[in-house]
């Protein structure tokens, strides 16, 4: 018999393999797709399914630690490691959105029409909060916050799909070039609040200003 803790593991390990399975078919397709529609914003879509398969990929192992057995110890350990590579995926996530972004208001490009990239967006915007959800509620139930702040990955690819549509149909029928750029930058605050706090959570930094209480 499988305790109620180890049945949360488990389903946290399925919830991931889907998650990584996807994340696989986003990269691939988008871009894919973005090479060959000459869209950097589904490039860039594209780019953000590699970190989040980074993010993935961690947690997966992270879960399948606590689901062997190991002891206590080796479990904070494994969390601690996630929660600072998820961190640092974030973070990564975030620089990249501004370089981006800068560079799309530089250039003047937007959202080039992509019926390929317009589908798989479509597809990520409605599976992606699904994903999230699931990984934030098993988070709880099995105290990772490492995999908590991977759900919030998911939540901002979510995010990303629908700017995406948005930018692509705004694009093409008003010529709205840089309205995918101001949106990106308007999630660098929330992404960049969500990486410090999975790397403050893998330093074992309770209290933001560091001192005792
Ligand atoms: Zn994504």
């Amino acid at each position: 018999m499988l305790s109620v803790q180890a049945m949360q593991v488990k389903k946290g390990i399925n919830i991931e393999i889907v998650s990584i399975f996807w994340m696989i078919v986003e990269a691939a397709v988008a871009i894919g797709a973005g090479i060959v529609a000459h869209s950097l914003a589904l490039t860039a879509f594209g780019a953000d399914s590699i970190i989040e398969l980074v993010a993935g990929g961690i947690l997966l192992w992270r879960l399948y630690v606590e689901s062997n057995g190991a002891s206590i110890e080796r479990v904070e350990q494994a969390e601690k490691r996630a929660s600072w590579v998820v961190g640092v995926s974030l973070l990564a996530l975030a620089i990249y959105i501004v370089v981006m972004a800068g560079y799309d208001l530089w250039t003047r490009s937007g959202s080039e029409t992509s019926m390929l990239g317009l589908a798989l967006a479509v597809a990520s915007g409605i599976i992606m909060p699904y994903l999230s959800r699931a990984k934030k509620k098993i988070g709880t139930q099995i105290g990772s916050k490492a995999l908590r702040a991977d759900g919030s990955c998911s939540i901002v690819c979510a995010y990303m799909a629908w700017t995406l549509i948005v930018g692509l149909v705004l694009t093409a029928c008003l010529g709205w070039w840089w309205l995918n750029a101001l949106a990106g930058l308007a999630l660098v605050y929330f992404i960049v609040k969500e990486g410090i706090e999975a790397i403050q959570e893998a330093r074992g930094v309770e209290d933001a200003c560091g001192c005792c209480h």
